[in-house]
């Protein structure tokens, strides 16, 4: 899953992007306002993490230009304690949530998943299909009460094929949403995931392969 982080202390956004990796997140960092407009416009994201006190532009402005320009990615906001008036107007501004800093990662971490559950609409961190289920909060996927031994890189794979059940994705698209900028992505690392996929889970009907358009998990296939 990527996340956009816009943070311009260097030690606070190098420690919450380290901490989310080893909760198997794929975060993209920007240090400027600008940057993260830029990144909005192209890349896509499941969540965005936004500092407010940014050196080009004002945290809460960005956060408007965001939602005027019709990205309605959730967006975390990190406010400073003596900035905690400024959380009123960053929520009145579109935002979803926000945290005062300083805060611990853990919970950090249970917001993020709390904002895309929302924004997925589960109601729990447990995705059924069929006889697949995920288990978004301990990144574990089983088939068949079979537990998945997956890597990193095939559960964010799993996962975004999950949540994008019975409709194709190109392999482009595939690798936009579950890599982030700092993933280096082989040329057929989508292909080599998606065997292992197939292999682990025993199932080869699941993930299919629509030629020349993508791949596209099939529902049906799960029951
Ligand atoms: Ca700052």
């Amino acid at each position: 899953m990527r996340i956009l982080l816009v943070e311009d202390d260097c030690l606070l956004g190098d420690g919450i992007k380290t901490g989310l990796k080893h909760f198997s997140y794929a975060v993209d960092w920007v240090k400027k306002g600008s940057h993260a407009l830029q990144a909005l416009s192209t890349d896509v994201f499941e969540l965005v993490i936004l500092d407010l006190g940014l050196p080009d532009m004002d945290g809460i402005e960005l956060m408007s230009q965001i939602r005027k320009a019709a990205i309605s990615t959730p967006v975390l906001i990190l406010t400073a304690r003596d900035q905690l008036e400024d959380k009123l107007s960053g929520l009145n501004a579109g935002a979803d949530d926000y945290m005062v800093k300083p805060f611990d990662l853990r919970e950090l971490e249970a917001r993020i998943r709390a904002l895309v559950r929302r924004n997925h609409g589960h109601s729990d961190d447990l995705v059924e299909l069929g006889q697949l289920s995920l288990n978004l909060s301990a990144h574990q996927a089983s088939y068949q009460s079979r537990v998945l031994k997956l890597s990193r890189r095939e559960f964010q794979l799993l996962r975004v094929l999950v949540e994008n059940k019975n409709r194709v994705l190109s392999r482009a698209q595939l690798e936009q949403m579950a890599y982030g900028w700092d993933d280096e992505i082989e040329s057929n690392a989508v292909e080599v995931h998606i065997h292992n996929l197939r292999k682990k889970m025993i199932n080869t009907q699941a993930i299919k392969t629509i030629r020349g358009v993508g791949y596209m998990l099939d529902t049906q296939a799960l029951l």
